[in-house]
């Protein structure tokens, strides 16, 4: 079937420059049936072009929409993208290197929102990655959004995957949200109600994740019952993950350290804690991996229904105002933001109809 849709031109190395740009353009092109060609992919990364992980989101895309590509290979710096018809089913991607599943997860993921059936997709590479959602991230922060979003979702993590080595799975199963996606607003988290921290440990030793506990809980002044050893086997490693989750009335956010070689137990706990008590002291209902995340979803919402929406996140990032930027160009919606007050990082991003 020949796509006549007016192709959009995009310059990735606008805003944060980063796969950001890519994987909201996929997301939206297969949606909205429209062909673009992305320059300058990744221009502002040290080493930029298709990576594997992007890699993979391009050829996932292409696979769910029978789309014709031009620049997918590794290191190309300019993709021409035009989507067929999307098709719901049952897929496998294979990264063939510890690039994050759970972005390529999140490029397929809207898109499939849009099919007609269920799809079932398995994904192989990493699970916990440096500068990417980890699975729990996902599966207890994001999905709970999505379904209260309209759209329902099970995902499962069949085996970790870690930097280096990545060999991660995991599975996720997609209904069709088109008629039941329903915008609402994220303004206040709400009162807190559990937080609690796991520590994966994979052909590490266990002091490493005793100790990472330990001083987390003294930074944080937790109780021995909130510090958790997660359940990473031995043949997944190695790696190491810590993670806090702060459970809200209205929103779960989940914060995450990899130890790494060189760094010190303490020191990953210090840093974590550090960012768990920044999120602590502000009043906003998301944080900043959130605060990019959720303008795409909302942004589709807005869209199927005509009516508007807002959320309130801290900090702001440059990352989500380039998302903010491609997802407009692919979208008939507005998106501004606006500082709540002077003295706080919040801000309000309103995403209404343009
Ligand atoms: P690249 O160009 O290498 O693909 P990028 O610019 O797309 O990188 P980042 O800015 O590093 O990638 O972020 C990728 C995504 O991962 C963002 O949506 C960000 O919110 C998310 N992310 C990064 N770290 C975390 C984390 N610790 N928890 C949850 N999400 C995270």
């Amino acid at each position: 079937m020949m796509n006549n849709a007016k192709s959009i031109e995009i310059d990735g190395s606008s805003g944060e420059g980063g796969g950001q740009i890519l994987r909201t353009s996929l997301a939206l092109s297969v949606i909205t049936g429209t062909p673009f060609v992305l320059e300058n992919i990744r221009a502002k990364r040290a080493k930029p072009g298709l990576m594997r992980q992007h890699l993979t989101c391009v050829n996932a895309a292409a696979a769910i929409s029978g789309a014709q590509v031009e620049g997918a290979a590794l290191n190309s710096q300019r993709l021409v993208f035009t989507p067929g018809k999307l098709q719901s089913g049952d897929y496998e991607f294979v990264i063939g290197s510890a690039g994050s599943c759970t972005l390529v997860l999140q490029t397929v993921w809207p898109a499939l929102l849009f099919g007609e059936g269920t799809s079932r997709i398995t994904i192989k590479g990493g699970t916990h990655n440096p500068m990417a959602p980890p699975f729990q991230f996902l599966d207890l922060s994001y999905a709970p959004l999505m379904r209260r979003l309209g759209a329902p979702v099970q995902l499962e993590l069949k085996r970790h995957g870690f930097y280096p080595a990545g060999g991660g799975v995991i599975e996720a199963e997609i209904s069709p949200a088109a008629a039941t996606l329903a915008p609402f607003d994220l303004l206040e988290r709400g009162a807190l109600r559990e937080s609690y921290a796991e520590c994966l440990c994979a052909a590490i030793p266990r002091s490493v994740a005793r100790r990472e506990l330990e001083e987390l809980r003294l930074q944080l002044g937790w109780q021995e019952d909130q510090m958790r050893q997660g359940e990473a086997r031995q043949n997944e490693g190695p790696g190491n993950a810590l993670m806090a989750m702060l459970a809200y009335e209205n929103v779960l956010e989940v914060f995450t350290r990899l130890g790494e070689k060189g760094v010190s137990s303490e020191q990953v706990a210090r840093s974590l804690a550090g960012e768990v008590r920044k999120f602590l002291a502000a009043d906003s209902a998301v944080g900043p991996y959130l605060g990019d995340q959720w303008a795409l979803p909302l942004a589709l919402a807005v869209w199927r229904t005509g009516r508007g929406a807002s959320y309130t996140c801290s900090p702001l990032t440059q990352h989500a105002r380039t998302n903010f930027e491609v997802i407009q160009r692919f979208l008939p919606v507005r998106i501004t933001e606006q500082q709540v007050s002077t003295e706080s990082r919040t801000h309000r991003v309103q995403v209404g109809c343009a």
